[in-house]
């Protein structure tokens, strides 16, 4: 069982402030923090830590000291870096502000990121893979190489986050699309006219939880888990992550989905994006409360 997560890793650099700046505005925030981030390592943690799922990263960073930074946050979490490239550019990194409701704004400058090409090492791994799991803060060739190299009974998932127009030959790579509602209104308006593209789509919904879409059967709606929301930076990536873990272990995608959803709850209860990922007991205590 395992998951090959295709993607960007960054350094977050964060500010709480008092509210997010408009245009041309400038606010005093508090002090900066610095912490391991990326949707694409972000994911591969959250897989990680979900358990019982081989998880390996493959994605680009620079030779410089943010990308240790990286590699240990990694490899601490379980997740194998064998098959990350070390590039001439500087690791990718990503500006956030975090008003006191929660809410987050970021800029991303991709660097190293954007270098990301996969060789025959990463597609030998990603063949063996049962989940393979992409983002779009990478270059598309190297999603669509990801996805060529998959074996043909596993499952490749896109993140279609942050959206950008995908050609008709990668949506027909796709079997599962996880989305946010605004991705979802962006790609296609709804979650129907999403499975015009894609056999099926996870739209996540905030603390509303997720709509689960598959062609041919009803969508089933999976409610959010109440929580004091305190930072939501990285929540779905923590779902995104369990929900492919999952997916490896042999459940449906409902049940992933739930699980994923449990997971991505605890995770906006803490700050920061990687060290939030609750680990698999966790999630159970807070799924027993649940019900
Ligand atoms: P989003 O990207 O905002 O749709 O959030 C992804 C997932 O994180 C959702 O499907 C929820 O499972 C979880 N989540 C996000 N925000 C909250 C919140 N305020 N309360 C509870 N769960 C949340």
């Amino acid at each position: 069982m395992s998951v090959v997560v295709v993607g960007s890793a960054n350094v977050d650099l964060v500010v709480d402030v008092p509210r997010t700046p408009g245009a041309g505005e400038t606010v005093l925030g508090g002090d900066l923090r610095r912490s391991p981030g990326g949707k694409g390592a972000n994911q591969a943690v959250a897989a990680a830590l979900a358990g019982g799922a081989d998880t390996t990263f493959v994605g680009a960073l620079g030779r410089d000291e943010a990308a240790e930074l990286l590699l240990d946050s990694l490899r601490d979490a379980g997740v194998r870096v064998d098959l990350v490239q070390l590039v001439s550019a500087p690791t990718g990194t990503a500006l956030i502000t975090v008003a006191p409701s929660g809410e987050n704004a970021i800029v991303v400058a991709p660097g190293a990121n954007s270098r990301l090409d996969l060789g025959t090492a990463q597609t030998a791994r990603i063949a063996l893979a049962d989940v393979v799991l992409a983002q779009l803060e990478i270059p598309l060739d190297a999603v669509r190489a990801a996805a060529s190299a998959r074996n043909p009974g596993a499952l490749m998932v896109l993140n279609a986050a942050p959206t950008r127009e995908l050609p008709d030959d990668l949506w027909h790579t796709l079997d599962l699309l996880v989305v946010n509602e605004h991705e979802a209104a962006d790609l296609a308006g709804t979650p129907e006219a999403l499975l015009e593209r894609v056999p099926a789509a996870v739209v996540t919904l905030g603390a509303e939880g997720c709509l689960v879409a598959r062609r041919g059967s009803e969508p089933v709606r999976i409610p959010g888990i109440q929580v004091d929301a305190v930072d939501t930076t990285g929540a779905g990536d923590t779902f995104c992550g369990v929900l492919a873990a999952s997916l490896a272990r042999g459940l449906d995608l409902a049940e992933s989905a739930r699980l994923a959803c449990v997971a991505a709850a605890l995770s906006v209860t803490r700050r920061g994006a990687q060290a939030v990922v609750p680990t698999v007991g966790e999630v159970a205590a807070a799924r027993g409360k649940a019900r």
